[in-house]
């Protein structure tokens, strides 16, 4: 990955995909206010699917204001 490329990350439950864009994201914290047992800004990796159903992190996903959250359905 060359110096230019955003910061582009997957995490995955198996259902469903979780992409971050790091360079979008805003700060806002709504995903960490939505759902804290996913979204763990201190933490390493700081997004963790397996602490929510695939409903919940997608009602928490589209809190985002930025884009920098999106996901997709792997089945
Ligand atoms: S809701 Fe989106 S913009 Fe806000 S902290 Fe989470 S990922 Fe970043």
């Amino acid at each position: 990955m060359s110096a230019e490329t955003p910061t582009e990350k997957e995490y995955t439950n198996g259902e469903l995909t979780v992409v971050w864009k790091q360079h979008l994201c805003a700060h806002s914290a709504n995903c960490v206010k939505n759902l804290a047992s996913v979204f763990k800004p201190r933490e390493r990796p700081w997004i963790n699917l397996e602490n929510a159903t695939t409903s919940e992190i997608k009602r928490a996903v589209d809190t985002c204001p930025s884009g920098a959250l999106s996901y997709r359905d792997n089945l």
